[in-house]
């Protein structure tokens, strides 16, 4: 593994996508899939999706479950409510939602560096990603060989992308994160909003069979500061992904965040 550019070119936000022009202003009515409202002003988002993966030898690595499902049925929630959309995603196994600028990652170091790179120019950003957090501390560079033993891997946290990015972010931009919890989901889901610098964050239970990792069905809650609090499904995810979409227009079009 390692980058894939020289110093960080691959990630270089102004060859990868210019700032302008922006995408058309709509006026209002509806959205193209006719349940979204279309947002009467120029908003480019900017989400990630998936997992990560991180590598302790070429073909051998650790990640989690996520499809990316949910953030690319907000990829095109968004795109259909009129917004320029950016999607970061890890691997996944899904096709690029129409119209939406895809960037394909593959480690949390990978991901920091795209979305670092297309953060400036952002009004919202909306970070689904499920980021391994930890990362090993050594990648070899050859196939490890097996000889009847046990293997020992000692990891390192990855950085924080979303609490990276919200110590540069300014006050106009609404950061939204996503809280993927086992237990106590809304309590966990909450103390991210000071630890991360957010503004709202989406509480999603991944416990069980009927949690959200590769289900068709999602249910959210969508919690901010002075109890603001949203149930969002349950529902299909392109479903909960409107609904997400809808609350956010509402929520910039907000006098006061
Ligand atoms: O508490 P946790 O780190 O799991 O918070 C989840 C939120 O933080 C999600 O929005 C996830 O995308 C983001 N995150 C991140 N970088 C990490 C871990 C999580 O941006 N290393």
């Amino acid at each position: 593994m390692g980058d894939r550019g020289p110093e960080g070119g691959l990630f270089a936000y102004s060859e990868l996508c210019p700032p302008s022009p922006f995408p058309l202003v709509f006026s209002g009515g509806i959205g193209q899939s006719g349940r979204l409202p279309c947002t009467p002003l120029a908003i480019r988002c900017l989400i990630t999706a998936g997992p990560t993966r991180e590598f302790f030898d070429p073909v051998r690595f650790v990640s989690n479950p996520s499809t990316g499902k949910m953030g690319f049925a907000i990829a095109a929630a968004a795109k259909a409510a009129g917004w320029t959309v950016d999607l970061v995603s890890g691997p996944v196994a899904l096709p690029e939602p129409a119209g939406v600028m895809l960037y394909p990652v593959v480690t949390a170091d990978e991901m920091l560096r795209q979305t670092d790179a297309l953060f400036g120019p952002c009004d919202v950003l909306i970070m689904t990603a499920a980021v391994s957090d930890w990362r090993p501390k050594v990648m070899h560079p050859q196939k490890l060989k097996k000889d009847g033993t046990g293997l020992t891997v000692e990891f390192e946290p990855v950085p924080d992308i979303l609490a990276t990015l919200a110590q540069r972010r300014r006050p106009d931009q609404l950061l939204v994160g996503f809280a993927a919890e086992t237990e106590n989901v809304e309590a966990n889901a909450l103390a991210k909003l000071d630890r991360k610098g957010i503004d709202l964050v989406a509480a999603n239970s991944v416990a069980g069979p009927d949690g959200a990792f590769g289900n068709e069905l999602n249910r959210l809650i969508l919690l901010g500061h002075d109890g603001f609090r949203h149930a969002l499904g349950p529902a299909t995810k392109a479903v909960v992904a409107e609904q997400l979409i809808a609350a956010l227009i509402a929520r910039l079009a907000a006098p006061t965040r």
